[in-house]
């Protein structure tokens, strides 16, 4: 009876609305970032609001751009008029500037300030709490830039709601694992505006009035006992914005803290109860590790009352969310069966040239419906390619799919506005452990535009730099396979850093070179992945102490749920456990 009330009481709190803002553009238009960060955190976070109804779809909002006026009240204009050049923003972002498109990287942030802006309106208007999905540029000061914050979305807002008449007292409870120079910088003249920070870090002095914390290293128990006194130091506010920082979680490569994903619930909660009946701004500040995603997840369910999230174990959104769009697709469409042509119709009779299906099932424009579907034309575009183009054909090793574009608003000659290959994949059913499976004979993601610098080294085989989306394209093979009705995704790495790629999702066919493959993982953990791949590559590493040669054998993602029986597990382990690699200099 008491747990039917419980549960009572908690549907009933779920109630509480939550306006939130986001845009499929909040994913910053940045390949070169992929394999240092998460950069799908806001649609991972949306995704899972929307799918767990802590979200109701129309209380998500999109944002609109925030105006160049609204800028120019908090930032210097020569600092403006530097982000428009890819320089300043590569250095800003830490990426080579051969990759950035300034106008859809700048307009992402810009939509995400003014999602902000929007979100502190509406919790003004209402008094309550409201969330924007990418924000809390907390490094942006008036003049600079730095941390992947080129304009500060805080201040911006409040220089607006000045100029709209609002007077009132704001907190800006800053719980990035990070100090807020720039917000500091912006606002610490400002009587009227409190700033209250707790961070893993410190920078240097920030200006008098910040009232600040430094808590290196500190688990949930240290970091919750310094929120508690955080907040009874902080003055009743009209408004509060939150940096509800994903950054705080151990293992986060940039922040110093190491708190768990339940410490950092309760932390949203103790936040959310001190704010109750007020208007506050939740942002997600840093935090791009894999989980980070789940932080945010976790900040709306505590805003909403709700109980802390839980997931299955190998829950991955982007799975969850390909598995919603296939199902969503119509069969006919990909077999473009609605656009048969007269020579399809022959070919089928045998009385002329068929239009190439890939594998025997996907027609051309199926194929780019699909890629439509599932966003990767659109990421495309992001990324500075138009014209797209999706060619299939048969290749002696299978059929071949390639997606060909233009590189758009390029100054230098280097692409001359040429048509170039972005991706390619040649695909084929094959045998593998006595089941038939889709077999990746070959993939490559290429971003010709790009140029590698220290911040994205070549990796062994690449001729230029990758798109950032192999976890998209991964993805998708599985729905293509599940679809055909075949067993798992293969392929046979050809190279260390390819097989790494693979390791959540794919295990090497024989239990021993999945043994091996795990105990080089192991023993190279201390070197950066660019330089494990070309060690192996150059053949500078032993095993037992006799010189190693990469093994390309074949790797699967089984979806058919099979698992490696007792004796192979076994046999991985023992494998595992006793085989040692060393790189030699
Ligand atoms: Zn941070």
């Amino acid at each position: 009876m008491l747990e039917k009330l419980k549960s009572w009481i908690r549907a009933k709190a779920a109630r509480v609305r939550l306006d939130v803002w986001h845009s499929p553009d909040y994913r910053l238009p940045l390949p070169g970032l992929e394999a240092r960060i998460e950069l799908r955190r806001a649609d991972f976070a949306l995704w899972a609001l929307l799918e767990r109804r802590v979200l109701s779809p129309v209380r998500l909002h999109t944002p609109q751009r925030i105006s160049y006026p609204a800028m120019a009240r908090v930032h210097d204009r020569g600092y403006l008029e530097s982000l428009t050049l890819p320089a300043t923003l590569g250095r800003i972002f830490a990426v080579d500037p051969s990759e950035l498109v300034v106008d859809e990287l700048m307009g992402a942030v810009r939509l995400a300030c003014g999602g902000t802006l929007a979100a502190a309106r509406e919790a003004l208007r209402f008094q309550r709490a409201t969330m924007n999905l990418l924000g809390g540029f907390h490094h942006a000061g008036r003049a600079s830039g730095g941390g992947l914050c080129p304009v500060n979305d805080l201040a911006i807002a409040i220089a607006e709601l000045r100029t709209e008449g609002f007077e009132g007292r704001v907190a800006i409870l800053d719980l990035d694992a990070h100090p807020p120079d720039g917000t500091a910088d912006c606002l610490a003249r400002d009587p009227r505006v409190w700033i209250g920070s707790l961070s893993g870090a410190h920078w240097g002095p920030l200006p008098d009035g910040v009232d600040e914390t430094v808590i290196t290293g500190a688990d949930d128990q240290g970091y919750l006992a310094a929120l508690e006194s955080l907040l009874t130091r902080m003055p009743p506010p009209a408004l509060a914005f939150v940096i509800a920082g994903g950054d705080v979680l151990a293992g986060d490569r940039m922040g110093r803290l190491g708190m768990s994903l339940a410490g950092v619930f309760r932390r949203d909660r103790m936040v959310a109860a001190a704010l109750a009946g007020r208007a506050s701004v939740w942002l997600p500040g840093g935090g791009y590790q894999p989980e980070a995603w789940k932080v945010l997840v976790g900040s709306a369910c505590a805003l909403v009352g709700g109980a802390p999230p839980s997931w299955p174990r190998g829950h991955d959104p982007m799975r969850a969310r390909f598995t919603a769009i296939a199902a969503g697709l119509d069969p006919s469409a990909l077999r473009g069966e609605l656009t048969l042509t007269l020579e399809d119709l022959e070919g089928d009779l045998g009385g002329g040239r068929a239009a190439p299906r890939l594998l025997g099932y996907y027609g051309p424009t199926g194929v780019e419906h699909a890629l439509h579907e599932y966003g990767i034309l659109d990421q495309l575009h992001r990324i500075g390619y138009g014209e797209l183009r999706v060619v299939l054909d048969q290749t002696p090793g299978g059929d071949r799919l390639r997606v060909l574009g233009r590189a758009s608003g390029v100054a230098d000659g280097r692409l001359g506005g040429r048509e170039d290959l972005l991706l390619e994949c040649v695909l084929a059913r094959r045998q593998v452990a006595g089941a038939s499976i889709l077999f990746v004979e070959w993939l490559t993601l290429r971003n010709p535009r790009a140029r590698f610098g220290p911040s994205n080294p070549q990796l062994p085989g690449q001729e230029v730099p990758g798109l950032g989306l192999a976890r998209e394209v991964s993805q998708l093979l599985e729905q293509v396979a599940l679809r055909l009705g075949l067993a798992g995704v293969g392929f046979r790495p050809a190279w260390l850093h390819t097989a790494w790629a693979g390791r959540h999702r794919l295990r090497f066919v024989d239990p021993a070179r999945q043994g091996r493959f795990r105990a080089l993982m192991r023993d190279l953990a201390v070197l950066p992945l660019g330089q494990a791949a070309r060690a192996v590559a150059d053949g500078r590493v032993r095993l037992d102490g006799a010189p190693y040669q990469w093994e390309a054998d074949d790797m699967v993602a089984w979806i058919d749920g099979r698992e490696p029986d007792a004796a192979a597990r076994a046999l991985e382990e023992d494998v595992f456990v006793n085989a040692h690699f060393e790189v030699v200099p």
